[in-house]
């Protein structure tokens, strides 16, 4: 049985084809498009999957909404069911469980996960469990007790670019020349940039776990691929972050640029990211000096030092990662 996603997904694509009428070709319309590609792909990436769903550094509630608010842009679903998704992924990764393992076809890992009813996926109980902190934020359960409202952001968006591309229009030309430029604006900078930023998303999804090279061996298959990562601003070393998930960077040679992490060490400069996680060795030498210092600290207050230094020997130092 087909799921609803599939409407949009097909309704986007068709339309994104009048990219091919010449009457809508403008080189304000192509750089719109590509800058849309980074911008609002960066609110997938930098916003969904690092923030919201492996909660790798921290920010302002406000830029966080504005993260978010682009994102639905993207029509790539509802936060707290992206976060959900995502996090099963991680936790059953090229399992049976696994909502978009390639390893069952590369069409299904790619793009018809989102066509078929996968009634564990979509079952209230798998948000509880995969997206509960998100949902005790009242912005975060409005929108999934309105399910439509990602579809009226993408379309309120559609209606601010033709507005406002058709305004700037006239100041040059007349308004039969501004409707032409306003939907070749819409067509370009949206519907097209909608199609690239989805097929991106899903190369993560299906690329990623089939082509490139393992840095660590984990147990399931994600390779790192540099072709994804190019495109994806660093989300091709996939294997690197399923080794770690919850660190903020997923650069473990010096190659492997990952330019979402640059941008939120830029972002951090002028304060909007902070708690940025560090790699799991890091985190792991913090908790020990930590615990050392709490121990230094009970020893100069204990006449049982010995005793405290002798119960601190080697652990296994937790993982400060979620659920994922
Ligand atoms: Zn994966
Ligand atoms: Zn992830």
């Amino acid at each position: 049985m087909f799921f609803r996603y599939c409407v949009p997904i097909v309704a986007v694509h068709i339309l994104a084809l009048a990219v091919f009428v010449p009457a809508f070709f403008s080189w304000t319309a192509v750089v719109l498009c590509l800058v849309g590609v980074h911008v609002f792909g960066q609110t997938i990436t930098m916003g969904y999957h690092r923030l919201l769903t492996h909660r790798s550094f921290k920010t302002p509630r406000w830029f966080e909404r504005v993260l978010v608010v682009g994102a639905l842009c993207c029509l790539e679903d509802s936060p707290a069911r992206w976060v959900a998704t995502h996090r099963m992924h991680h936790a059953h990764s090229d399992e049976q469980e696994d909502p978009h393992s390639p390893l069952v076809t590369f069409l299904w890992g790619h793009v018809w996960w989102l066509f078929v009813r996968n009634h564990s996926l979509h079952h209230p109980a798998n948000y509880e469990r995969y997206a509960r902190d998100l949902l005790v934020d009242p912005f975060y359960m409005w929108i999934e007790k309105h399910p439509t409202s990602p579809l009226w952001v993408y379309a309120a968006q559609i209606v601010l670019y033709a507005v406002a591309s058709f305004a700037a229009a006239l100041l040059w030309t007349d308004a039969a020349g501004a409707a032409n430029f306003a939907a070749g604006v819409v067509v370009w900078g949206v519907l097209l940039r909608t199609v690239l930023v989805w097929h991106i998303t899903w190369s993560v999804n299906s690329l990623t776990h089939i082509f490139g090279y393992r840095n660590h061996d984990t147990d399931e298959n994600s390779r790192n691929n540099w072709l994804v990562a190019l495109f994806a601003c660093g989300e091709g070393w996939h294997n690197n972050h399923h080794s770690d998930p919850a660190c903020c960077t997923v650069r473990h040679r010096w190659w492997e640029i990952d330019i979402t992490y640059l941008e939120v060490r830029a972002l951090a400069l002028v304060g909007l990211a902070w708690d940025i996680v560090p790699p799991r060795a890091e985190r792991a030498a913090r908790a020990m000096a930590g615990r050392s210092e709490n121990v230094a600290l009970k020893a100069s207050a204990s006449p049982r030092a010995d005793v405290a230094l002798g119960a601190t020997g080697p652990e296994v130092v937790a993982d400060t990662q979620l659920p994922s």
